[in-house]
């Protein structure tokens, strides 16, 4: 009877603990820091884990890690940790954030026990989390272990629907580029780390050739294929890093982070060739692009979209189907 009551009260603390985190389903580092002294109650460990998949295709996969000691091998236990987890779907990129414990009674054994549990919900993976310890890892029952699972489920498909609804609003529709809206963002941020550290970057402003002619001709329907299949073939073209937008109507753009104009050239260049040799149900389309990147004659980031402009006119008026770079006075 006792027991029983004691039991009860302990879930109704579990309930309540989860009940504070909804609070801070959108503040990353707040939340995570709560479901790991959560973990604490419940779990032995010297290590815990808590990831939380990115319906952002294009995001890193973050292992946030609570650990002792930090001459762990962070690398090999996040390797671990991402190949139990791609078992339920591929992960692409990934890295690892670690917060140390203030506790630092650990001295080096060998760890072994160890708990990987992935989050799923209708085929999904949203996330998961390790706990490993060198003593028997639960510290209760394994019924309040169950509750204890289900209630952080409800938090991952919480936070996994949050950050979807944040993902959707970032991208465009029609062709699942970021639109343009991230856009400024990103061209914002980029500009203010080019200045900062004083590293390189290219934008590079794409625009269909005569467009309005391609939807006079065989229709709008014909038009959104083009537009859907180019904005493909571009992200199959540039590497992970370089971040491709649907700028406006059939404008796309790319910011090629650490990469000069001069180097931008080639790949821009195969990407005009690649694209003015693909079959569009028969149909051959082209695109010209006007590039510029971050250099004395820049000043604000508005400065470099206006160069890029300027230069995709240049290249207009020059006959179409290329790609003209902007070359400030001073290169
Ligand atoms: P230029 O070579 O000078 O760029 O000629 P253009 O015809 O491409 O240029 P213009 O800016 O006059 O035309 C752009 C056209 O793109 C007009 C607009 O109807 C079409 N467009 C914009 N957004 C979409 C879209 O989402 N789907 C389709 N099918 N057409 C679009
Ligand atoms: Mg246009
Ligand atoms: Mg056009």
């Amino acid at each position: 009877m006792n027991n029983f009551s004691l039991k009860n009260n302990n879930y109704i603390d579990i309930i309540n603990d989860f009940r504070n985190l909804i609070d801070f389903i959108n503040y990353n580092d707040v939340l995570i820091e709560k479901m790991f002294h959560i973990l604490k109650k419940h779990f032995n460990f010297e290590i815990a884990g808590i990831f939380f998949n990115s319906p952002d295709i294009y995001g890193i996969n973050t292992l946030n890690l609570l650990i002792k000691n930090k001459n762990n091998n962070v690398q090999s236990i996040e390797e671990n940790f991402f190949n139990h987890m791609s078992e339920f779907k591929q992960i692409i990129k990934t890295k690892s954030n670690i917060i140390q414990m203030k506790v630092n009674d650990y001295n080096d054994k060998n760890l072994e026990n160890e708990l990987i549990v992935p989050f799923l919900f209708q085929n999904k993976l949203l996330g998961g989390i390790c706990i490993i310890s060198e003593n028997e890892i639960l510290k209760t029952d394994i019924s309040t272990y169950n509750f204890l699972i289900n209630e952080l489920l409800s938090i991952f498909k919480l936070k996994y629907l949050y950050s979807e609804q944040i993902f959707k609003s970032s991208v465009d529709g029609l062709t699942g580029l970021y639109n343009r809206h991230q856009f400024d963002i990103n061209l914002n941020q980029e500009f203010n780390r080019s200045k900062r550290y004083k590293t390189p970057f290219t934008l590079a402003m794409i625009d269909i050739d005569h467009f309005k002619n391609i939807n006079d001709t065989y229709g709008h329907q014909f038009g959104d294929f083009v537009l859907k299949e180019i904005s493909k073939i571009i992200q199959n073209t540039f590497r992970k890093t370089d971040v491709v937008f649907r700028y406006g109507g059939e404008e796309i753009t790319i910011i090629m982070p650490e990469t000069t104009s001069q180097n931008a050239i080639l790949p821009l260049e195969k990407l005009r060739d690649k694209i003015s040799k693909h079959k569009f149900n028969n149909q051959n389309v082209t695109i010209s692009i006007g590039v510029a990147d971050f250099n004395s004659d820049i000043n604000t980031s508005d400065d470099i979209l206006k160069k890029a402009d300027e230069m995709l006119y240049s290249a207009k008026e020059h006959g179409r189907n290329q790609v003209k770079v902007f070359l400030p006075s001073s290169h």
